[in-house]
């Protein structure tokens, strides 16, 4: 049967189509049957010669279900792979494609049975839904033509219906596409990223916001527009209540990200995308649904942490949308257990908000970074956060008792008894070790044979700060202040900096901090700088060396620094420096603004302390010119361990390679140790390191006398400094240097367990 094409025209009423399309769903028959009646429905309603429907089957194999124009005969027949043909393309990028001649598409694959060579042009879409692709819509025309972006949108709109019946569980069993489900009920561990330290045990509770939409053609849109406002202007009032009640504390970057939360929530251009799709006859509930599925592939591609973030704050936005448009935006979550492992894709941070915090035990993600939005949150409400945990959706049921082991990156789904009672004999003797750990609080850092060892804690949140007095440690051995940074859309001016800065001082009262100036590149990076494409970003235009070939950045966080300090002392120092001659430039940089902020009659700092980290080896073959500039030497342990080994920090495969508890690691650092002596610089050392209480004991032992580290190891490292023999480890230390071993590890354990030194 052939029809008659009229090019361009015809697609205008995407209204009607969608009208008849409704019908067929609402129609009572099996699966197949409406299938089959929905690509002649929607071959007519769109004036093309062929409708064809592809569902997506285990293997990750496209398969024809139901055609309108090609053979019958390939029914079930014609299978391609995702990335096969350019209907597996659409399915694998997830994006619409039209060709004017398809048979020119680099992709294009022959299928015989299909007798589709006498069509040249092709429009096709994914069908979604939960943004996972479950099947493809494609349209075909004999001529050669021109589909239009509104054609194609139409044809994104029909997917969306169409998605409600491929997913719903008759045409393909859903255990098919999800085989773990079989296996459900075993015992699994999952490992992940470390987001927020700590463990929690609890029940799952499966972040559900989905809201199935019932309804997609509205019959009246002015009462859609009507519906929309009125569910928009409560979304707003509710999350006014919401953060306002957050027990959060007032300052902090949590509040910054709740603000730009909270903006997101007017965006203009995002409601009048939805008032769009409203007006063109789609129910409020599916136009905003819409509007996020083409947010989701226009966003899918891209790696921009900040735009990430972006996504995840609408993702939430919309889901609470949705629940508005229901008529439940107040309602209460449903009853949860007492003890909640809350489980999701993703989270916004108004999203934890939601979730009872006396009930929160711990928050897994499958995705994430250390500084996404809600990992942030996470950190001011002190709930361990486990992200990038794969496919943890799909592989737990509600209810099913989950252990989150953040601290060391894992999870166990359904934990047998042995498990879960080792979990539970740690969290105890953790609850016992802290109780210690809070009761030597106010006790200095001293081995048994007295010597001082300083103990800091390394930060970058200003919730981080409220550890100092938590822990009892001395000051803050590091601060991080590229975080900030990045959890903004642009470069904080000089007043904007300043204004943090100041709160930083304030926060840490009298005790030192130790300012690291912007450490960017590498894994940190800033939506307004985008990476230069680098094949090895640890090693590349990271750092100070974006620092010192942008002056102007530093140059601004200096004088931001420089006016925050206000007649207290000022200690900076400069990351990644590599040779002497980039410390000088830092220096003159720091210098002019020191005379700019004196000349203008600013309050000077009652004192300037000038350090550099070593994290790079050259500079350990310069340390004599070095040490005559600096003021402090800091060893970042976990880049300069990186370019020791020549080995890759984050690379799973390498993590157990190589030891840091190595004779030339120990060597390195003695000698290093030793110059600072001579020469009568304090030296102190900030990476990873320093924050295991083993590490510290060699370190202690090779003579470094001030080691800063993640807050939670504070009283451990203490614990064991406070237990230890420093006369009797040096020397033993000193001996295991000069072996040919690959690590000391067990021979320094052994010595801690037959002295007594707590670990
Ligand atoms: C280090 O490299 O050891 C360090 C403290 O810096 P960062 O981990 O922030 O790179
Ligand atoms: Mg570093």
């Amino acid at each position: 049967m052939e029809r008659k094409v009229q090019r361009g025209a015809a697609w205008s009423d995407a209204r009607r189509v969608l009208k008849s399309v409704r019908d067929v769903m609402a129609a009572a028959r099996s699966a197949e049957a409406r299938l089959e009646r929905m690509v002649q429905v929607i071959a007519a309603g769109m004036v093309a010669e062929v409708c064809s429907i592809y569902v997506l089957r285990a293997g990750d194999v496209l398969e024809l279900f139901a055609t309108e124009g090609l053979k019958h005969e390939a029914v079930h027949v014609t299978r391609l792979r995702v990335g096969e043909g350019v209907v597996g393309q659409i399915a694998a990028h997830a994006r619409p494609v039209a060709l004017a001649d398809a048979k020119s598409h680099p992709a294009f694959a022959y299928r015989p049975e299909t007798g589709e060579e006498i069509y040249r042009s092709l429009l096709g879409v994914p069908i979604l839904r939960g943004g996972r692709v479950v099947g493809v819509l494609v349209v075909q025309n004999r001529k050669p033509r021109h589909y239009t972006d509104e054609e194609s949108e139409a044809l994104e709109t029909i997917a969306m219906v169409l998605a409600e019946l491929v997913a719903g569980g008759e045409l393909v069993d859903p255990a098919e596409l999800h085989p773990t489900d079989g296996i459900a009920l075993l015992p699994l561990r999952l490992e992940g990223a470390r987001l927020n330290g700590g463990i929690g045990m609890g029940l799952a509770v499966l972040h559900r916001p989905r809201v199935a939409i019932t309804r997609i053609v509205a019959e009246d849109p002015a009462a859609e527009r009507e519906r929309f406002d009125q569910a928009v202007s409560s979304l707003h009032t509710a999350l006014d209540d919401l953060f306002a009640a957050a027990d959060l504390g007032d300052s902090g970057e949590h509040r910054d990200v709740l603000e730009a939360y909270r903006m997101f929530a007017e965006d203009r251009g995002w409601l009048m995308r939805i008032r769009e799709a409203i007006g063109n006859g789609l129910t409020a509930e599916a136009a905003v649904q819409k509007v996020q599925d083409d947010t989701r592939l226009r966003m899918s591609h891209i790696t921009d942490p900040y735009l990430r973030e972006r996504m995840h704050d609408f993702e939430d936005l919309t889901n609470r949308l949705m629940q508005h448009l229901a008529g439940n935006g107040q309602a209460a979550l449903a009853a949860l257990p007492d003890d909640v492992v809350l489980i999701a894709r993703s989270l916004g941070p108004a999203e934890l908000l939601d979730y009872d915090r006396a009930r929160l035990r711990a928050v897994v993600l499958e995705e994430g970074s250390a500084t996404a939005h809600v990992a942030i949150i996470g950190r001011a409400l002190g709930v361990p956060v486990l992200g990038r945990v794969k496919g943890v959706v799909e592989k737990i049921d509600p209810l099913d008792p989950v252990i989150v082991d953040a601290d060391h990156g894992q999870m166990f789904i359904r934990p047998g008894e042995d498990v879960q009672q080792a979990f539970q004999e740690a969290m105890q003797a953790r609850a016992i070790r802290a109780a210690a750990y809070v009761s030597m609080r106010d006790l200095p850092a001293v081995t048994s044979d007295g010597v001082s060892v300083t103990v800091n804690i390394n930060a970058g949140l200003l919730a981080d700060l409220s550890q100092l007095d938590e822990t009892g440690a001395d000051g803050v051995g590091l601060y991080r202040t590229e975080i900030p940074f990045m959890v903004r859309s642009n470069f904080p001016d000089v007043n904007v900096q300043t204004r943090f800065y100041r709160k930083v001082f304030k926060f840490a009262r009298n005790r030192p901090v130790a300012f690291r100036t912007l450490d960017i590149g590498g894994d940190k990076l800033l939506s307004y700088m985008p990476p230069a494409g680098e094949e090895n970003p640890a090693m590349g235009w990271r750092s100070i060396r974006i620092g010192l070939d942008h002056p102007v950045l530093l140059r601004e966080q200096l004088r931001a620094l420089i006016r925050a300090a206000a007649k207290r002392r000022l200690e900076v120092m400069f990351p990644m420096i590599s040779e002497v001659a980039e410390f000088d430039a830092a220096r003159a940089i720091l210098d002019i603004e020191v005379e700019r902020a004196r000349s203008r009659g600013g309050q000077l700092p009652k004192e300037i302390r000038v350090g550099a980290m070593l994290e790079v080896p050259a500079l350990a073959w310069q340390i004599e010119p070095l040490l005559a500039r600096v003021d402090f030497l800091s060893i970042g342990s976990n880049d300069l361990l990186q370019f020791l080994f020549a080995s890759d920090r984050g690379h799973p495969a390498l993590s157990e390679r190589y030891d840091m508890l190595s004779p030339a690691v120990l060597m390195f650092l003695r000698s290093v140790v030793e110059r600072c002596a001579e020469a009568k610089v304090p030296l102190g050392i900030c990476g990873e390191m320093a924050g295991r209480p083993l590490e510290a004991m060699a370190l202690v032992g090779v003579g470094l006398r001030s080691l800063s580290m993640a807050p939670a190891s504070v009283g451990p490292v203490k614990a064991m400094v406070r237990s230890l023999d420093l006369a009797s480890l040096e020397p033993y230390v000193l001996g295991l240097c000069r072996r040919p071993d690959r690590s000391l590890r067990a021979a320094l354990k052994g010595f801690a367990q037959d002295h007594g030194v707590s670990l």
